[in-house]
């Protein structure tokens, strides 16, 4: 899994109205140990989208916030583009985490060309972000 899947979920937290996140957190959603979830919660802060408070969690910057927004809508608009597919709202999440971080730049483009004046994505979530 890659570093935009992990950025995502805790933006996912962070809209939720969660503050910190931790390591249990990321591997419930995303079905991975604790120890990957961990020390992909490192990564992130290395990678400067926030800091990783010990004993509390996760918690973004300004910049998570920003890559976090943008790769969310990434993520709704692949799953509006599956979607045509009939795939079930489960299975499309799923397909959509599996191709999210290697969906091009143009792909996107085109896909807020039709997508993106819609409300939600297929689960219902928001896709003015
Ligand atoms: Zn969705």
């Amino acid at each position: 899994m890659k570093e935009g899947t992990y950025l995502r979920i805790v933006y996912k937290a962070f809209e939720n109205g969660m503050h910190f996140v931790g390591p249990s957190y990321v591997a419930k959603e995303l079905g991975i140990s604790k120890v990957t979830a961990y020390e992909a919660l490192l990564k992130l802060a290395k990678m400067n989208y926030g800091s990783y408070i010990p004993k509390k969690g996760f918690v973004l910057n300004k910049n998570g916030i920003k890559v976090g927004k943008d790769l969310t809508r990434k993520h709704r608009l692949i799953e509006c583009f599956l979607a045509e597919l009939n795939l079930d709202a489960d299975r499309i999440c799923k397909e959509a985490t599996n191709i999210e971080c290697f969906v091009s730049d143009f792909l996107i483009e085109a896909l807020e060309k039709r997508y993106g004046n819609k409300e939600t994505c297929p689960c219902g979530h928001s896709l003015k972000l």
